[in-house]
């Protein structure tokens, strides 16, 4: 679904490791160096899917988060630094992934996605992670998504639980199938701690990865749901929802 660009020897060499997955190999890399994710939000979880996407050779990364690192961000938001405190987050995040991989383009947006921004941040990329933790944003995401057919992996988390599923538009459920409406409790701030988001992170990173260079068998149609606090696993498979607002028949 990505261009193909091919690699220098440079990237040959820093790649070798992945490439050496019998199922990916050098096209699936080409395929990751064509491709572009917007990361919604670079906290806990969009820090790490940022990070590895940056690690495996992604292309281009558009960052979309808004406000300045606080001291309550430092426990999982890896991408943020100390001595960034006080200073764009999207800045702290641009920098250290250019320390990981000074081969990637980067497009740091300091706003969060909203109705308003989320046609043209969609728009520039292949697919997309959602990353954040309101629900305006995700719908405002996963509407922007759909209408473009843009794949979107779907993450969410809360104390030692998450979840998480892929979602390819006109084929498998959309977040709306699942959630038509935002949980009434639902708040921005809740427990958690850098290890879970983490997890998540790297799961939808290699979400990513399988979608963008077409290997393996992504989350599609299929929710993951876990507990870390009893170590318990589960995939259940999920239909779409004829009557969704977002992607139904209507
Ligand atoms: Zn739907």
């Amino acid at each position: 679904m990505t261009q193909r660009i091919p690699l220098t020897d440079e990237e040959r060499a820093v790649y070798e490791w992945q490439i050496w997955v019998d199922d990916f190999r050098e096209a699936g890399q080409e395929s990751l160096k064509g491709a572009s994710v917007l990361v919604s939000r670079v906290g806990g979880l969009g820090s790490v899917v940022a990070y590895e996407l940056a690690a495996a050779g992604v292309g281009k990364l558009v960052l979309a988060h808004a406000g300045n690192v606080k001291p309550s961000d430092l426990n999982r938001q890896l991408l943020m630094t100390h001595d960034w405190l006080g200073k764009p987050r999207v800045e702290s995040a641009e920098r250290r992934l250019r320390d990981l991989n000074p081969r990637l383009a980067i497009v740091a947006v300091g706003e969060n996605v909203s109705e308003a921004n989320a046609d043209r941040l969609v728009a520039q990329v292949d697919l997309v992670v959602d990353c954040a933790p309101l629900f305006e944003e995700r719908f405002a995401m996963n509407r922007a998504a759909v209408a473009q057919g843009k794949p979107i992996i779907e993450c969410a988390m809360y104390d030692l639980e998450a979840n998480i599923m892929s979602v390819i538009p006109g084929e498998t459920p959309c977040l709306a199938c699942l959630t038509p409406e935002q949980p009434p409790a639902w708040k921005r701030e809740f427990p958690v701690f850098g290890a879970v988001s983490g997890t998540v992170g790297c799961l939808a990173a290699m979400e990513a990865i399988k979608l963008l260079a077409g290997f393996g068998e992504p989350l599609t149609g299929k929710l993951l749901t876990f507990d870390l606090r009893t170590m318990r696993f589960a995939t259940r498979r999920i239909r779409r929802n004829r009557q969704c607002a977002v992607c139904g028949d209507g």
